[in-house]
């Protein structure tokens, strides 16, 4: 196990004092390799476990290892891929990309090599001069993955990577995140509130109930690999899972819309 999470509680406080309980003896552990997603209805506590697995925030009982270590300390290389466009608007695609390895220190002759490797791996060759606002949505989102790839994290953190982007540029880069996963085995995490994507990634699927977020079931998803996102989801394997899932996470989408009107 690369990663194990083990009676997690996180609480929050609002500004008027009011406890929220958000995570609630949350329990998973992560194969190295594997690749995991999270889903649970939203508002549930998806981001609060994801940063907490990270080891961005500090859990109120319970402890993450990672590699037999405690997450906040451990030296494993980390990345994390929010929802939010995180490029530097004053910086060229290839400044972007190449960002994490010169903080490290990479000389520039080898960071740009490996910046412009993967800047042609995932199709965005011809814009290495180009800045942030010249891309579509789904290009700098491309952008911002493989500068995550750069500096070679053990383990990739995602939080709902693909929000506010187009069907197709979705579908697109769910086949590069299919394919750069199968050439790097990286460990992925992968949070999301859409179960077509969750299925259509991963190797396990976690479903987390409403809040407090527990961890209500779980599914493997032995569909085939190679897997092709336009096709996938046709599949009977695939229309089976995702009915068996759905059933079980719209119960708890129900319910946390019913705490959200009695609260
Ligand atoms: P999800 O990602 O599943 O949509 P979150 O983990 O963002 O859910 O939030 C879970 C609950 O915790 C929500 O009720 C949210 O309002 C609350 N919450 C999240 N982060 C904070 C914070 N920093 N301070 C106070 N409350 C928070
Ligand atoms: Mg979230």
């Amino acid at each position: 196990m690369i990663l194990c999470a083990q009676d997690i509680n996180k609480f929050f406080y609002t500004q008027n004092g009011k406890q929220i309980e958000a995570l609630k003896d949350v329990s998973l552990s992560v194969r190295k390799h594997e690749f995991v997603a999270i889903v649970g209805p939203s508002g549930c506590g998806k981001s609060t476990l994801l940063n907490v697995l990270a080891g961005l925030y500090e859990p109120d009982t319970g402890q993450v290892l990672i590699n037999g270590s405690p997450s906040r300390s451990s030296s494993v290389k980390r990345g994390h891929i929010s929802q939010a466009d995180t490029l530097l608007p004053w910086r060229t695609i290839m400044e972007n990309v190449e960002l994490g390895l010169e903080i490290r220190g990479m000389a520039k002759k080898e960071r740009r090599e490996i910046a412009a490797m993967l800047i042609k791996q995932v199709g965005l060759g011809g814009f290495e001069k180009s800045y942030p606002f010249e891309l579509s949505g789904g290009m700098r989102k491309r952008a911002i993955i493989i500068r995550t790839l750069a500096y070679a994290p053990e383990i990739i953190f995602m939080d709902e990577p693909f929000v506010g982007l187009d069907v197709q540029s979705r579908d697109e880069l769910m086949d590069d995140i299919l394919k750069l996963w199968q050439e790097t085995k990286k460990t992925i995490l992968f949070v999301t509130h859409d179960l077509a994507e969750a299925i259509t990634l991963a190797d396990r699927v976690i479903l987390m109930s409403a809040r407090p977020a527990t961890v209500k079931a779980e599914y493997l998803v032995s569909l085939p690999r190679p897997r092709s996102v336009a096709e996938i989801k046709f599949t009977p394997q695939f229309i089976q899972l995702h009915k068996r899932i759905w059933r079980d996470l719209s119960n708890e989408v129900m319910k946390s819309y019913r705490n959200e009107a009695s609260s």
